[in-house]
């Protein structure tokens, strides 16, 4: 059974508790926690950690896709 991965704010200690089973967190540090349940309980949670979106699937296929046209460009350059 793993130990509790949480870590003290003020001494930046590791908690040392045994871990709830199939977690990593005692009961003290989340480990009874079953996260957000419902939909809309997800949708909140999802829009708490987004930031700046600058790693979203749209974002990055465009990235992608520049990067693959940047690289063309080059390719033609260089043969001729
Ligand atoms: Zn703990």
């Amino acid at each position: 059974m793993p130990r509790c991965t949480a870590k003290s704010k003020r001494s930046q200690n590791q908690c040392l508790k045994w871990a709830m089973f199939g977690k990593n967190t005692c009961h003290m540090h989340g480990g009874k926690s079953k996260g957000p349940l419902t939909k809309e309980g997800k949708d909140n949670s999802r829009k708490a950690a987004f930031r700046h979106g600058a790693y979203t699937k749209q974002s990055l296929a465009l990235y992608n896709e520049a990067i693959s046209l940047i690289r063309k460009i080059k390719n033609l350059l260089s043969n001729t």
